[in-house]
C-alpha cells in the first residue's frame, strides 16, 4: 500500500477507536487467521463480585472473610478486588497486611495480624503443603472461581467470585468468525470457568490454566502450526503475548504494560472494534495495493 493509504487509513482508525502505532501495523493485521481472546478483562468484564463464603470445619467465617480480604485489599488483581470489597462489606474494616507479594496466576501471600496467609488457586495452597478438605473443593459450584485462603498453614476457606461476559462479546466473537479467523480463548482461570465462558460467547478452542509466562508459549506453538495470530489482551500477564503475536491488540480500558506491548489499542475496550481493525486494514490495503 501506498503511504497515503496507510495515512488515510490510520486516521480512519483514529475515528472507530482504533490507536494505531505506527501505519506498517496496518500490513501485518492483514495476513492474520487466528485471533486469540484473553479472558478476564476482554472477554469477560473483569468486574468481579464474591459470590459464596464456606469457612472450613476448623474455621470461622469471619476470620475467612478478614484474612483473606485484608491481603487482597493489596492486590489489584479483579478477582482480590471482587474480594476485599465483598469482605469488607461484611465484616466492616480490613486489617493492613505487614507483609505482602503478589504470586503471579496464582493470589497472593502475605502476613496479617502476624498471620502467615495465602490466598489464591488451589495450587498456590497445595505447593505450600497446605491440605484442602474435600468438602472445601466440593462446595465450589462448577463455573466459579474459587479463591482458597490458608492461615499457618491450614486452609480457612474458599470464596467463590463470578464475572460477567461482556454483552457484546458473543457479537465480537461472530464478527470475527465472519472475517474467517479462528477465535481462541486463552485464560489462566480453571477449565470449567474457560469451557462455560467459551460456550456463552462460541469459541471451539481454548486453552485454560495457562500460567501468566506460559500464554506467550500458547502462541508461539500456534505460529509453529503455521498460524498468524493476533492477541487480543489487557492485563500485565498479557504483554509478552501481545509482544510477541504477529498483531497485538491491547484493551484501552487495560494496564499500561498491555497498551504499550500492543500494535494496536482499542480505545474503549469494546471488542467489537477488533473486527473493524481487521476490516479497515484489509479494506485499506486491498483498494490501493
Ligand atoms: P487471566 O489469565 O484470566 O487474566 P490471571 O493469569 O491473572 O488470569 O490469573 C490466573 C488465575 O490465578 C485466576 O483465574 C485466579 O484463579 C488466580 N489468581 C491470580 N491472582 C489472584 C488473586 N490476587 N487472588 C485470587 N486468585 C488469584
Ligand atoms: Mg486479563
Amino acid at each position: 500500500a501506498t503511504p497515503t493509504a496507510l495515512m488515510v487509513g490510520t486516521g480512519r482508525g483514529a475515528q472507530l477507536g482504533i490507536l494505531i502505532k505506527g501505519p506498517e501495523v496496518l500490513e501485518s493485521t492483514r495476513k492474520v487467521d487466528t485471533v486469540v481472546l484473553d479472558k478476564t478483562g476482554t472477554v469477560t468484564t473483569g468486574r468481579m463480585r464474591l459470590q459464596g463464603v464456606y469457612a472450613a470445619e476448623t474455621a470461622e467465617e469471619h476470620e475467612l472473610l478478614r484474612f483473606a480480604g485484608a491481603l487482597e485489599h493489596a492486590s489489584e488483581h479483579p478477582i482480590a478486588r471482587a474480594v476485599a470489597a465483598g469482605a469488607e462489606e461484611r465484616v466492616g474494616t480490613l486489617p493492613v497486611p505487614e507483609a505482602f507479594e503478589n504470586v503471579p496466576g496464582l493470589g497472593v501471600r502475605g502476613v496479617v495480624e502476624g498471620h502467615q496467609v495465602l490466598v489464591g488457586r488451589a495450587q498456590l495452597l497445595t505447593d505450600a503443603g497446605v491440605e484442602l478438605p474435600r468438602e472445601l473443593v466440593a462446595a465450589v459450584p462448577a463455573g466459579c472461581t474459587a479463591v482458597f485462603a490458608a492461615g499457618d498453614g491450614k486452609a480457612l476457606g474458599v470464596l467463590t467470585v463470578a464475572d460477567a461476559v461482556k454483552e457484546t462479546s458473543a457479537e465480537a466473537v461472530a464478527s470475527l468468525r465472519a472475517l474467517g479467523l479462528t477465535p481462541v480463548l486463552l485464560t489462566g482461570d480453571n477449565r470449567a470457568v474457560a469451557d462455560s465462558v467459551a460456550a456463552e460467547v462460541g469459541i471451539d478452542e481454548v486453552y485454560a490454566e495457562v500460567m501468566p509466562e506460559d500464554k506467550v508459549d500458547v502462541v508461539r506453538r500456534l505460529q509453529a502450526e503455521g498460524r498468524r495470530v493476533a492477541m487480543v489482551g489487557d492485563g500485565v500477564n498479557d504483554a509478552a503475548a501481545l509482544a510477541t503475536a504477529d498483531l497485538g491488540l491491547a484493551m484501552g480500558t487495560g494496564t499500561d504494560a498491555a497498551i504499550e506491548a500492543g500494535d494496536l489499542t482499542l480505545v474503549r475496550g469494546d471488542l467489537r472494534v477488533a473486527a473493524d481493525a481487521i476490516r479497515l486494514s484489509r479494506r485499506t490495503l486491498g483498494t490501493i495495493k
